[in-house]
């Protein structure tokens, strides 16, 4: 990385207030290759910028190459999420864990086909995910799944002490289901 990428790179991550703004725009005003630099730092950031964004007034460039474009980041990693939801199968209204992720029903175990890597909601089959066994990995109990509309298979976590935890009944039944054939 050049000094001058790194300097633009700086400026996108320091202009937080509006008063930062102003006087990074002022620093940039009058300076072209920066501007340039902090055009190509925005793109990278996934910023939607045109080439004549060059010449465009310094604080508009500046607001611009800041503002990313969430839907052109690629997700790799697992995304934190655990909402409340009303089950598509049975009807419970299941509040949030807390402790980790809600991504199953605790009353029938059901699941929804939305993830493509966890939390990301970017699947597009929305399936629901039946349960059809259940396994020990490590210290885990995992719930394995199939997806009733694709057919994919899934598997999640068995959230199995605290008040909230899943149905033991329906984990018995499951994993007894399994074992029947
Ligand atoms: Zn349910
Ligand atoms: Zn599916």
């Amino acid at each position: 990385m050049t000094e001058l990428e790194r300097r633009a790179r700086e400026l996108l991550d320091e202009a937080d207030t509006r008063g930062e703004v102003k006087r990074l725009a002022e620093l940039l005003e009058g300076d072209a290759s920066l501007r340039a630099a902090v055009l190509a730092a925005g793109r990278a950031r996934g910023a939607e910028l045109p080439d004549d964004a060059v010449d465009w007034p310094a604080r508009k460039l500046l607001r611009r190459a800041r503002a990313r474009d969430v839907e052109s980041q690629v997700r790799t990693n697992p995304i934190r999420r655990d909402e409340s939801f009303v089950c598509v199968h049975c009807g419970a209204e299941v509040g949030p864990l807390r402790r980790t992720d809600r991504d199953h029903c605790p009353r029938c175990l059901r699941s929804l086909h939305v993830d493509l890597v966890p939390g990301d909601r970017a699947n597009p089959c929305q399936g629901v995910l039946d349960p059809v066994g259940v396994e020990i990995r490590g210290k885990d109990t995992v719930i394995r799944y199939v997806c009733r509309r694709c057919g994919g298979t899934h598997r999640v976590r068995a959230v199995l002490d605290g008040p909230d935890a899943d149905d033991w009944e329906a984990v018995v039944a499951v994993s007894a289901q399994q074992e029947g054939g």
